[in-house]
């Protein structure tokens, strides 16, 4: 790596990535949302438009409670409030741009356009025990990870807390209309949530929190899951929100975590994992190392070695995801008696091992994948 790159801050800018300066002027902040706000702030905003204080939680209700994002069907409102209460607190933040489904219809992706036009995905995962929502953070990303189809067009810009949560309350609603229940939800779309940090923990807020003030979703089924900025996680840490912590960390040693992750020039693997530890020992959580495998990158026994002893005795799992290969992309997936291998040996050490499944890879929705590209 060249010595500038060694100087690099956390910000996307000064990590030097790309970021197209075309996209950047063309995007724009959100419209304020119902679910930007905390019911105080609700309560605030219904008052500046002549309205009763219980309008904010009729409103809450229909959102958090029903998961309807039509006021039109928010029929138990009077239609000249309705139409004053959408217009100021439930503007469209997302509109679908494709569907797409498979693994018999048990995986499902979701292509929305935003307000300013800028593009982000969204996956639904079914499993016989839980029903995940895997959502964006960011338009694009900033990390550059060399693997990720993401990191590949730089970053766009960053979603507001409503079109973080929108995502989940679509597919809240998606889920209840099939009879099922969304349980999981999943930083692990585009972008790096600890890049977007504010208006992502206001976003996990406004899922744990209770009904109708929120989805009332169990702050250990969120997961948030990050390249690595290490005082992001520290500030997680305090946050009194006790969500499992997903550190990518695809490499035990600096030389190649270097290139996987570019951010690790910034906050090397010593530093990462010590703040995996100290949000460990705060939240009394297990953190979650994530390893892409990648065929003769990083699935050498002696990496695994390397990784068993840097995690042995510690509140962690090893979390191996296949690598998904992406367009253009040098890399491909460890053959399967390697990725054994690898586990074999984290075992040995100690440190519970598991190989995430590989769905929703024919719709290019598998980890990594999402690349937000329009079909014409
Ligand atoms: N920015 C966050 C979220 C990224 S997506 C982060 O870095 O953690 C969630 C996970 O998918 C990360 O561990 C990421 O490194 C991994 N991933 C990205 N591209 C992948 C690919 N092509 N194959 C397998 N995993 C990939």
């Amino acid at each position: 790596m060249t010595e500038p790159a060694r100087r690099y801050g956390a910000s996307p800018e000064r990590l030097g990535l790309p970021v197209v300066a075309a996209e950047r002027r063309r995007t724009s902040r959100p419209p304020r949302h119902l679910a930007d706000l905390d019911p105080a702030g609700r309560r605030a905003a219904v008052a500046e438009l002549g309205e009763r204080d219980f309008r904010a939680s009729q409103l809450a209700t229909h959102y958090f409670g029903r998961f309807e994002r039509d006021p039109a069907a928010m029929t138990d409102l009077p239609e000249a409030a309705r139409a004053r209460l959408a217009a100021a607190l439930l503007p469209t933040l997302l509109t679908a741009v494709r569907e797409q489904s498979c693994d018999g219809g048990a995986t499902r992706k979701a292509l929305w356009r935003l307000h300013d036009g800028a593009l982000v995905e969204s996956v639904l995962m079914r499993y016989p025990d839980r029903t995940t929502v895997c959502v964006s953070s960011q338009a694009g990303c900033g990390m550059a990870c060399p693997f990720c189809a993401t990191g590949q067009a730089g970053l766009t810009r960053s979603l507001s807390t409503a079109e973080i949560v929108d995502q989940v309350v679509w597919f809240a609603g998606a889920a209840a209309r099939s009879g099922d229940r969304l349980s999981h939800v999943v930083f692990m779309g585009m972008g790096e949530p600890l890049a977007n940090y504010a208006r992502v923990v206001e976003a996990v807020r406004r899922l744990t929190v209770p009904p109708p003030d929120g989805l009332g979703l169990s702050q250990r089924h969120i997961t948030v899951s990050t390249a690595g900025l290490v005082p992001a996680m520290h500030r997680l840490a305090g946050e009194g929100l006790p969500v499992t912590l997903a550190l990518s960390l695809h490499a035990p040693d600096d030389e190649l975590r270097d290139e996987l992750v570019p951010v690790n020039q910034r906050w090397p693997v010593a530093e990462v994992l010590d703040a995996a530890w100290a949000y460990a020992a705060r939240t009394g959580r297990r953190v979650s190392i994530e390893y892409a495998m990648i065929r003769n990158v990083n699935d050498q026994p002696w990496r695994a070695d390397l990784l068993g002893r840097l995690l042995a005795g510690r509140l962690a799992h090893v979390n191996l995801i296949p690598l998904n290969p992406t367009p253009g992309s040098r890399w491909d997936a460890s053959p399967k008696p390697v990725e054994r291998e690898f586990v074999r040996r984290l075992r040995i050490a100690g440190v519970p091992t598991t190989v995430r499944d590989t769905r929703g890879r024919e719709i290019d929705g598998a980890c990594g994948q999402l690349a937000a590209s329009e079909v014409a």
